[in-house]
């Protein structure tokens, strides 16, 4: 088998740190979450972190933290000769599309994974965590980047990747990685995925005595409730019935129908190969502009921060 990346895009709580973890969890995988934080951070909780792991004495941010980036990947399948393959979920179109260019020259392979939600489901996971409106931008701005930059993806609906697990055993066909029962099971193998979604990580520690203290060492902020707490070791879809909300969210989206449309018509599509959507993209500049700013920005962040 050929080394490859696997770079995951979606929305922020689009279930893509949980895709991250479902793919890598394989003797063969190894996911790397959110680094394109650990690189360029943003936040203060991206400065020295606590392993995914959970465990202060792993040396895996060590070791990634002497690794120059241009080398990243090669250098950990250099230094891990078992690993076939990385998944990356840090998201950003502009990181995936620079990290693809430096690959292809490695000749290392790249696949990729755009998960999303619909617009009724993101709004759900967006309210939830008290960021309201915001998702409608976050939702069409993301995904218009995306079909910009990558031109190559398979996309996954995440109803379907946790209610069927044809969609996950049909995904790894594409990804050329093996697909077995319990794959599903991510929590059975110990991941250092960097940052990413709390809900997902915490069933990594669910075993722990201390979870409460790992994940705030890792979240830096961060109590779960009980209701979590019981479901851990279990994926499930949380179908809530609010017709309110539901008139709320179409409301929000009647003015600008037509792209939701055309955006979901592409998702939906779910084609494996180069697609180019009748999305006009404005701001293909100034984003490329703004996402090397906010590299720099980060490169200062961490050199300020960081002892
Ligand atoms: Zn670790």
């Amino acid at each position: 088998m050929s080394k490859k990346v696997i770079f995951i895009g979606g929305t922020s709580y689009s279930g893509s740190t949980l895709l991250d973890m479902i793919l890598a969890n394989d003797e063969k995988g190894f996911s790397l979450g959110e680094v394109k934080s650990y690189f360029y951070p943003t936040k203060k909780h991206h400065i020295n972190p606590l392993c995914g792991c959970g465990n202060e004495d792993c040396n895996i941010p060590e070791l990634i933290n002497d690794i120059k980036l241009g080398n990243l990947y090669s250098k950990l399948f250099e230094k891990y000769p078992e690993i076939d393959f990385i998944i990356d979920s840090s998201k950003s179109p502009f990181w995936i599309y620079k990290q693809s260019k430096k690959l292809q020259k490695q000749g290392i392979d790249v696949k990729n994974v755009l998960i999303w939600k619909t617009p009724l489901e993101l709004a759900k996971s967006f309210y939830k965590r008290g960021r309201g409106d915001i998702w409608k931008k976050k939702w069409i701005e993301y995904h218009k980047r995306y079909f910009s930059f990558i031109k190559n993806y398979k996309t996954v609906k995440y109803k379907d990747l946790v209610s069927d697990s044809n969609v996950l055993k049909e995904l790894c066909e594409y990804l050329q990685i093996p697909f077995f029962i319990g794959k599903y099971n991510y929590w059975e193998k110990t991941h250092h995925t960097f940052f990413g979604n709390k809900s997902a990580k915490m069933h990594l520690y669910k075993n722990y005595n201390n979870k409460d203290e790992v994940i705030s060492k890792i979240q830096r902020s961060y109590k779960f409730d009980n209701d979590e707490n019981k479901q851990l070791g279990e994926i499930y879809y949380n179908q809530v019935n609010n017709p309110d909300f539901d008139i709320k969210v179409k409301k929000q989206i009647i003015n600008d129908k037509d792209e939701f449309e055309s955006i979901i018509k592409t998702l939906a599509e779910n084609k494996t190969n180069s697609i180019s959507p009748k999305l006009n993209f404005f701001g293909k500049n100034s984003y490329l502009v703004k996402a090397e700013f906010l590299l720099l920005y980060g490169r200062i962040y961490k050199l300020y921060y960081r002892k």
